[in-house]
């Protein structure tokens, strides 16, 4: 996974070409989301949407090539104080790295 895409902005200013001062901001969303799983790339375009206000899931969209419905989706999640979302990743249980503790353990008996 050396090679991460990350999403161009498809807003009417970026694509336009034209210096405007939320260029760079676009850009550290789009490059964000690509380090982020989905539910949290849902959740920081549904920040981000909020902030704009009205308009904002649209405006987050074109920015993040998500969905609105995905971005409103993850504002109620949001809203919701993300009561029905796991907190433990995407992950599934038993994957990815032991614990440490369990690594050392192993480690010595070696
Ligand atoms: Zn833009």
């Amino acid at each position: 996974m050396a090679d991460i895409t990350i999403h161009q902005c498809q807003c009417s200013a970026c694509v336009g070409g034209e210096e405007h001062p939320d260029r760079h901001l676009h850009h550290t969303i789009n490059l964000l989301l690509s380090r982020l799983n989905e539910q949290q790339r849902r959740w920081l375009a549904a920040l981000e949407s909020q902030k704009v206000g009205h308009g904002g899931d649209k405006l987050l969209s074109e920015i993040t090539g998500l969905h609105p419905d995905t971005i409103r989706r993850g504002r109620e999640e949001l809203d919701a104080d993300l009561q029905d979302r796991p907190t433990d990743r995407i992950r599934k249980p038993g994957g990815g790295r032991p614990p440490l503790s369990k690594k050392i353990r192993n480690s010595s008996r070696r």
